[in-house]
């Protein structure tokens, strides 16, 4: 049997939100252990999550870039697609960044323990064949799984979750997506770009259920030339084995019987919070299953916190990552809240949508008053030259004291320039502020800027009614 551990602080989940807490704790002089039942760190996002399905995303983009390319009279010939290699790249990319992260932790001091983490009291975690971990601290950073709904689980090969779906065993002729979601979209992105007859059913009204109407309009009129079929405000009730394939049963708008090759399930995550004896730690949890933090991530046991998906909505890597750091400031007795003013969610669609801030969606719900500044991506010279003139840059402020509350993108890179929102929301800028900083041409951060313009009389590419202006 292993040697037995008492360690300052035990962090129980090796994700983005665990390895930063283990990390900074440990450069704050904790000893620190951190527990996680694979053999290297990195979590659903690394090893079944964010960066497999981006380097997917990456592929897919590469085949839909060459295709538009026709319209600039640039043809390819239809793409070869060799999916062992293809698999063989992805799984290396996880690989060396899981690598890096265990020589990380031996570079600073944080025991790396595998195995699965059981408590067994205040104080203590049982490793399955493993040690016992006796804690004077504990960050409970155990992530989420894949929703599994009754109706649609189907021992079967050809029914997947994300992480058989990630796992890129074939390209099916035809592809059910149920759930019109992040994952749903991303990965129906992916497999229409390699070849796959897609046909997404979403429950509600609308792709991205809870996301700005406005944002995701571009994304759908995409995809419809994308996806064999959408079919919203419809329910897949039901799924069996038939021969050939799955046959799924829809309810509603797109009603019907029909059979699919394979059929991916994302229809949401949930936390995982059950079967490692959190009760055993006097550690509440809600009825949705989420760990009951405080403003601290403190749980009802004052020695344990929980961070990141496991802790509540949004479930994003980021939130995990800076809430597990929060933790440790805690820990070490600094006078540190959760309290952030933006987090950013993308979904890295084609075009992305990215998000930060009070979206339109949530000020309507609270009747609060907003002034919206949109800026269509029509407008912008550079959204033209990359033949993506559909976008959508939108800027929401406090009608008063013109401070930015929230930033909605969609178009290509809304990813990456979600970014510049969040440092104006956070730093509490004004649009003004915004229109005052020059941005460079051309680029697609112009929108921002001409976005926050349209608000003062100064945006040179939009025509605004005097009468609107400030
Ligand atoms: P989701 O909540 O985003 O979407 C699930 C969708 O399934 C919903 O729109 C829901 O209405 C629909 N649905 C539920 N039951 C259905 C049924 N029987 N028939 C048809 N539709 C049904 O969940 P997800 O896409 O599984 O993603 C889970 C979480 O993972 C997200 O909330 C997000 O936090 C995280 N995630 C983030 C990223 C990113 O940051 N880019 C990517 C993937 C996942």
């Amino acid at each position: 049997m292993p040697e037995n551990i008492t360690t300052q602080l035990v962090v129980l989940g090796g994700g983005p939100g665990g390895y930063a807490a283990a990390f900074l704790a440990a450069e704050r002089g904790l000893k620190t252990t951190l527990i996680d039942a694979a053999p290297k760190p990195g979590g659903a996002c690394l090893h079944v999550g964010c960066i497999p399905s981006k380097t997917l995303l990456h592929a897919a983009g590469v085949v839909t870039t060459a295709r538009d390319a026709a319209a600039f009279g640039i043809k390819f010939a239809r793409p070869e697609i060799d999916l062992a290699t293809l698999r063989a790249k992805g799984n290396k990319i996880v690989d060396t960044h899981a690598s890096h992260l265990l020589e990380l932790c031996k570079k600073r001091g944080v025991t790396h323990v595998e195995g699965r983490g059981i408590f067994t009291g205040p104080k203590l975690i049982e490793v399955d064949d493993g040690p016992e971990v006796t804690f004077d601290h504990c960050i409970v950073a155990t992530g989420s799984s894949p929703t599994k709904l009754p109706t649609l689980s189907l021992d079967s090969p050809r029914v997947m979750d994300s992480t058989a779906a990630l796992a890129l065993e074939s390209v099916p002729a035809t592809l059910l997506v149920v759930g019109g979601g992040y994952i749903g979209l991303e990965l129906g992105t992916v497999y229409a770009a390699l070849g796959s007859k897609v046909t997404c059913v979403e429950l509600t009204g609308n792709l991205l259920p809870g996301v700005d109407v406005d944002l995701v309009r571009p994304l759908a009129n995409r995809l419809k030339s994308q996806f064999d079929k959408i079919h919203l405000s419809t329910k897949v009730t039901k799924i069996a084995e038939a021969k050939g394939g799955i046959r799924a049963t829809l309810e509603g708008e797109g009603a019907g019987d029909l059979v699919f090759e394979k059929v991916l399930v994302a229809v949401g995550r949930r936390p995982n919070s059950a079967g490692f004896g959190l009760d055993q730690a006097g550690v509440e949890v809600t009825d949705k299953g989420f760990v009951k933090v405080d403003e601290q991530r403190r749980t009802s046991n004052p020695h344990i916190f929980a961070i990141g998906d496991v802790a509540g909505e949004p479930m994003l890597a980021h939130k995990a990552a800076h809430e597990g750091k929060l933790a440790v400031q805690v820990i070490m007795g600094e006078p540190m809240v959760w309290e952030p003013r933006a987090i950013p969610a993308v979904v890295f669609t084609d075009p992305e949508i990215a998000w930060a801030g009070l979206t339109e969606t949530e000020a309507a719900k609270e009747n609060r008053e907003v002034r919206v500044a949109r800026f269509h991506w029509a407008a912008s010279g550079r959204a033209s030259t990359l033949g993506r003139s559909d976008g959508l840059t939108k800027i929401l402020v406090e009608p008063k004291s013109d401070q930015v509350l929230g930033v909605g993108l969609c178009g290509p890179g809304a990813g990456e320039l979600i970014s510049e929102a969040v440092v104006a929301i956070e730093m509490g800028a004004t649009s003004k502020d915004l229109a005052l900083c020059i941005h460079p041409h051309p680029t697609l951060t112009e929108t921002i800027s001409e976005a926050a313009e349209t608000l003062h009389g100064l945006s040179s590419h939009i025509y605004v009614q005097k009468k609107r202006i400030l």
